[in-house]
């Protein structure tokens, strides 16, 4: 019988490959395990898809070795401009106003799955298990033995720790028995790409409609990514009318802050709920990325807050790993209890501020009615909350708990003062 896996992580996602790249160092042992194989064409919806990354992220990345593959395609955003459909209101934020080049970055989808997945095959210590997916699994005393499946084929995997990176429906999180609350917000994000007849020079907008949020992020010098929620119904109706209904309706709701938009790229629509798992860890194992928490888009803040577990995991796990030597058991409960209690204020913060700018804003989710009536947008332009919106949309606010961000954190303090 071979020897068990220190770790293994169960989806091979932004969350699940970013995870195991931060482990490079640990000398554990990790196998990766993904549905998909990792060779395996990308769509044209995928194509589309794009994620706002904080500066907070980027810095990350940077800490990984890995912006350097990102960067050519990375679209940066200067300034973010957020609007209220029927009302006069905006706020505006400026990187400038923070002593930095950019708020964040928007990154296509499948040049950092690519950038991580051209990492993974340099490491040695993690064993990529693609397409193999995982059905169940059952806890033993020091080990935990996975059930995947490929194809016809199954096959057992031993591990001293298994971590759930494997999405919103996560197959790991049932098989523990975590129970999850699961709030519908009957919507659905279209994703396409826009081109605007005057150039966006770095802009991020946020438009809040009362249907749902429309983002409109710089994608390239020329281009936009649109991400627009709307009731699903409707979703799938803008995404099956023809171009120019599209266009039409796209413009209606932007208005002309860019000019006219054309539109130049696919459409998918996906459907959003928010998803929080009842807790992160269970007898050798831990939950990360979606599968922990899955939240609405309009904050963009997914998986920002999802590479901030993985890596604060990946900070306990070799940090213990140091403290404890030869007797460092990557499954013992008080090493995920340790991460689990750090990471639990900024997974609340986040999920709970995201959650209520999308109810404050939209007129068709339940919200207190007196709440939403009170004058809302003129409160968001107070200066506390304003400069409370502009520290989380980078992601700077929250990185204390990260030790290789320390000093990023202590240069944005001095920035701000
Ligand atoms: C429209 C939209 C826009 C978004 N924009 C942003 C943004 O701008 N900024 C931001 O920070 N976040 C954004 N997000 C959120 C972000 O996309 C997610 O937080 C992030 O992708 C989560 O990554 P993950 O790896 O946890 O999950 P996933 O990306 O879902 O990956 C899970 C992986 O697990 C694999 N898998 C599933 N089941 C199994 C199984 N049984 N066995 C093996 N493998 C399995 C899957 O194939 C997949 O590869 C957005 C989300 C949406 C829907």
């Amino acid at each position: 019988m071979s020897a068990p896996y220190d770790i293994a992580v169960v989806g091979g996602g932004l969350a699940g490959a970013s995870l195991a790249c931060a482990l490079a160092d640990s000398g554990l042992s990790i196998a990766l395990i993904e549905a998909a194989a990792f060779d395996a064409p990308t769509d044209d919806n995928m194509r589309a898809r794009t994620t706002a990354l904080a500066w907070g992220t980027r810095a990350m990345f940077d800490d990984l070795g890995l912006w350097g593959a990102m960067a050519d395609d990375a679209a940066a955003i200067t300034d973010l401009h957020v609007s209220q459909a029927g009302h006069f209101g905006r706020v505006t934020v400026a990187a400038s106003e923070y002593g930095l080049p950019a708020l964040g970055y928007v990154v296509p989808n499948v040049t950092m799955i690519e950038a991580l997945r051209a990492r993974l095959a340099e490491l040695h210590h993690v064993d990529v298990i693609a397409p193999a997916r995982f059905e169940s699994l059952v806890t033993n005393d020091g080990t935990v033995t996975l059930q995947l499946a490929a194809g016809e084929t199954s096959r057992t995997l031993d591990t001293r720790l298994v971590i759930g990176a494997d999405g919103t429906h996560s197959a790991v999180r049932r098989a523990l028995g975590i129970g999850a609350q699961v709030d519908d917000y009957e919507q659905s994000a279209i994703i396409t790409i826009v081109e605007p007849e005057r150039a966006h020079g770095g802009r991020a907008y946020e438009r809040f409609l009362p249907d749902g949020p429309l983002a409109i992020l710089p994608r390239t010098p020329d281009t936009c990514a649109a991400v627009w929620a709307v009731p699903t119904a409707r979703a799938q109706a803008l995404c099956e009318t023809a171009d120019e209904r599209f266009t039409h309706e796209i413009n209606a709701a932007f208005g002309h802050r860019l000019g006219r938009l054309r539109l130049a790229g696919p459409r998918g629509a996906y459907p959003l709920s928010r998803v929080l798992a009842d807790r992160a860890v269970a007898h050798r194992a831990a939950l990360i990325g979606n599968a922990g928490h899955a939240l609405h888009p309009a904050a963009a803040q997914g998986f920002n807050l999802s590479i901030r577990d993985a890596l604060a995991l990946a900070a306990t796990l070799t940090e213990q790993q140091q403290l404890r030597g030869a007797a460092f058991d990557p499954g013992a409960a008080d090493v995920l209890a340790g991460w689990a209690d750090k990471r639990r204020p900024d997974q609340h913060r986040v999920a709970n501020f995201t959650d209520g700018i999308v109810r404050l804003f939209s007129n068709r989710i339940p919200l207190l009615g007196h709440v939403r009536g009170a004058g809302l947008f003129g409160l968001s332009l107070a200066p506390g909350v304003r400069a409370d919106m502009a520290r989380r949309s980078m992601g700077l606010a929250l990185l204390e708990d990260m030790p290789r961000a320390a000093s990023l954190q202590g240069a944005q303090s001095r920035q701000t003062r």
